[in-house]
């Protein structure tokens, strides 16, 4: 008789990777995000997060963060759509909203809830989803969970995607993508993509999870960065990157959003967030629209970093974002690259099957708008002296 426990009791690759000492995951990393972090008693240069804007440690937000548990207290224990709003949760869609020059915004418990919950709620049994295959997980998932008919295309293939639509019913369609995708780096094809909407009577659906703060001229992401505002319908985004706090949002007509208030299971059955992450996203909101000085420093940094890398020969998967892979190939070089990396004092991220594809195993590294030009010189000898001895360059 199976049990059911039998596949907990026989994984053992976590395990084996350990012993190996190559084990890269759940590390306590003992000072908080910064571009330069602690791990026990070893001082690294952070090139593994999404704080792109390095708003972690503004004292304007850890301020705000604070008086609103002061004021509030630590939790809502309760959904937005009972006891769990508060002035604050209203205060953050009202400004959201209007900085993505939309008629509503709403606010979920995280940007995986956000997907999770959006998708699943405007695809009903008789439409259609279009979605890149590279979409984040929380994409896939939210695809899963809705009853509607799921069709992937290849990935940023706009042509796939124009013969998929062609031999689509008459249906409601929903094209669904990343903006910037967060393995790759690479930005989603929109131009093509909204085109194409308008032909086949599509509504598009764009996670800017990666975006928002870091591309379009006022930081609204790619759809802004595009001039396709007026041609996306739903634009989401998280709060656990450029933000720095913990949440997600959607941003759209006004109607859209009342009809996704009062069915989206993962907003309504899900508590709130809480009052400190609501009080740092308005807060984070403030100085993203008041300080575009720090995008621009992030750019600095991006550009640096990509040249510099492109220039030694590293194989950058063709990134255009602040997230800028490094290949290795095989996942157990990746793992051995990783600790050699880490041993250096550089923290990364490997990425390894099935986030990737065999044999495309890579080391993600992403930049923030507080490095320093001395932390990314130190990012790049290291780069260049493990590089040559893997191979790579
Ligand atoms: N979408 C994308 C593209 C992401 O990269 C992530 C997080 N890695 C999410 C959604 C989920 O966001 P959160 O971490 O806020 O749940």
């Amino acid at each position: 008789m199976p049990d059911l426990f039998d596949k907990c009791y026989n994984f053992t690759k976590a395990k084996e990777v350990q012993e190996m000492g190559y084990y890269p995951y759940f590390m306590p990393i003992a000072s908080g995000p910064s571009a330069e972090v602690w791990i026990g008693d070893k001082q690294l240069i952070m090139i593994g997060s999404n704080n792109y804007l390095g708003l972690t440690q503004d004292p304007r937000i850890k301020k705000a963060a604070i008086e609103a548990v002061e004021k509030y207290g630590s939790g809502c224990t309760g959904s937005r759509f009972l006891n769990g709003t508060l002035p604050l949760h209203v205060e953050l869609e009202e400004k959201l909203a209007e900085f993505m020059q939309r008629e509503a915004a709403l606010v979920f418990s995280t940007g995986f809830q956000t997907n999770l919950g959006t998708i699943s709620t405007v695809v009903g049994k008789d439409d259609i989803i279009f979605a890149d295959r590279n979409n984040h997980a929380s994409i896939v998932d939210g695809c899963r969970l809705s009853f509607g008919r799921v069709v992937k295309f290849k990935h940023n293939d706009m042509r796939d995607l124009e013969r998929l639509l062609k031999a689509s019913k008459d249906r409601g369609k929903l094209i669904v993508a990343d903006g910037v995708f967060s393995m790759e780096g690479n930005l989603i094809k929109l131009p093509r993509l909204v085109e194409l909407a308008q032909e086949f009577g599509a509504r598009v659906m764009i996670d800017e999870a990666h975006s928002i703060g870091v591309f379009g001229e006022h930081g609204r992401g790619t759809a802004e960065h595009f001039g396709l505002e007026d041609k996306v319908d739903i634009v989401m985004g998280t709060f656990s990157k450029s933000f720095a706090s913990l949440g997600g949002f959607i941003a759209a007509e006004a109607p859209v959003i009342d009809y996704i208030k009062h069915h989206a299971r993962a907003l309504i059955f899900s508590a709130s967030m809480p009052p400190a992450a609501v009080a740092s996203v308005i807060a984070a909101l403030e100085i993203i629209q008041k300080e575009p000085e720090r995008r621009e420093k992030l750019w600095q940094n991006v550009r640096k970093m990509k040249a510099a890398f492109d220039e030694l020969g590293f194989d950058t998967c063709g990134s255009e974002s602040p997230v800028i892979p490094i290949v290795v190939g095989e996942m157990m070089d990746t793992f051995v690259f990783w600790k050699k990396l880490f041993d250096h004092g550089v923290y990364t991220n490997p990425a390894v099957p099935p986030a990737v594809p065999q044999g495309r195993s890579l080391i993600r590294t992403s930049y923030m708008a507080t490095h320093t030009e001395e932390e990314l010189n130190k990012v790049l000898d290291v780069f260049e002296k493990l590089g040559k001895e893997f191979g790579l360059i």
